[in-house]
C-alpha cells in the first residue's frame, strides 16, 4: 500500500513548475490528484502523465470558480494552494493594477482555495500554501509579490490558530528561487530591463538563495509529501523555508 492511497488531493497551478512536479509525485504515492489552472493545454499535458491525475480549468482569483470546483469535487484530504505569479517593477513605477493583480493571484487566490478546501476537508486533512522566501524577507523590485507572500504566511498562521485541536494541519512552504517557468520569466524580465545576459541574471538570482544554488521543484514536493505523511500531524502553522539556508 502506498503512502497516499485513497487520498484526494487538489493542487492549484498544477499545469507547470512546482505544481506539476507535485501532481506527479502525489499520484505516484497513490493519491487521486486534481490539478487546476487557467489554461487547459498544460493541465491536459500533466494529466496525461499519470492515470490518477485529472484536471479542471479554474481561476483562483474567481470566487465562483473556486466554489464550484470544490462543490463538484466533494470531500478532499489535501489541498495545496500553489498557483501564483511574479511581476517585477520598482515600487515607484508599480501601477495600482499590477499591485492588485499580484495580491489577487498570490493572496486572495490562496484565501479562496483554503476557505473552499477547508469546507470539504476530511479528518486528518492537510492544507498547504506555497508561499516563498519572499513571505519571510524582502526582495527588491517585487514589493506587491513580497507583500502578498507575507500575507500568505500571516493567513496560514491565523488559520492554524483557528483550527488548532482539530485533526487537520495548515502550513506554508517557502521556497527560494526555484527552477520553473516562473523563474525563467523573471530572468527574461531582468534581461529585458537591464541588458544582462540570461546566464548573468540566473546567476544573480541563484546567489540570493542562502544555499547559493537554485532550488529544484522536487525539493519543494518532498517537503509537501512529508507534511502529508503519517507522522507530520504535529507540524502546524509553520512557514518552512526551502532555500538551502536560513532565510
Ligand atoms: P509556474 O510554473 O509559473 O506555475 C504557476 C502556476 O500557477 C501556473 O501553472 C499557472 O497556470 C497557475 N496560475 C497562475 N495564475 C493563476 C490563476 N489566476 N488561477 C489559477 N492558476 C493560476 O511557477 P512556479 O514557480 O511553479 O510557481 C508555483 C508557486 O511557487 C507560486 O505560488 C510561486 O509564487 C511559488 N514560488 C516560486 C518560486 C520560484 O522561484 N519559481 C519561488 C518561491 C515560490 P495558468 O497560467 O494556466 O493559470
Amino acid at each position: 500500500m502506498s503512502q497516499l492511497d485513497g487520498k484526494r488531493v487538489v493542487i492549484t497551478g498544477g499545469g507547470s513548475g512546482i505544481g506539476a512536479d507535485m501532481a506527479q509525485a502525489f499520484a505516484e504515492a497513490g493519491a487521486d490528484v486534481v490539478i487546476t489552472g487557467r489554461r487547459g493545454g498544460p493541465l491536459e499535458e500533466v494529466a496525461a502523465r499519470h492515470p490518477s491525475i485529472s484536471y479542471a480549468v479554474a481561476d483562483v482569483t474567481q470566487e465562483d470558480d473556486m466554489a464550484s470546483l470544490f462543490e463538484h469535487l466533494g470531500e478532499v484530504d489535501i489541498v495545496i494552494a500553489n498557483a501564483g505569479a511574479a511581476e517585477s517593477a520598482p515600487l515607484i513605477r508599480t501601477e495600482l493594477e499590477q499591485w492588485q493583480r499580484m495580491l489577487e493571484v498570490n493572496l486572495t487566490g490562496v484565501f479562496l482555495t483554503l476557505r473552499e478546501g477547508l469546507k470539504r476537508l476530511r479528518d486528518g486533512g492537510r492544507l498547504i500554501a506555497v508561499a516563498s522566501t519572499a513571505g519571510l524577507k524582502g526582495y527588491p523590485y517585487v514589493a506587491p509579490y513580497c507583500a502578498a507572500k507575507h500575507g500568505v504566511v500571516g493567513l496560514v498562521r491565523a488559520l492554524a490558530q483557528e483550527v488548532a485541536g482539530r485533526d487537520i494541519t495548515v502550513n506554508a512552504l517557502c521556497p527560494g528561487f526555484t527552477e520553473t517557468p516562473l523563474l525563467e520569466a523573471s530572468v527574461a524580465t531582468i534581461v529585458a530591463k537591464t541588458g544582462q545576459t540570461a546566464e548573468q541574471a540566473r546567476a544573480h538570482l541563484q546567489s540570493t538563495n542562502p544555499g547559493g544554488r537554485l532550488v529544484q521543484p522536487a525539493e519543494v514536493t518532498a517537503t509537501a509529501l512529508w507534511l502529508c505523511g503519517p507522522h507530520s500531524g504535529a507540524i502546524h502553522g509553520q512557514a518552512i523555508s526551502i532555500s538551502g539556508g536560513e532565510t
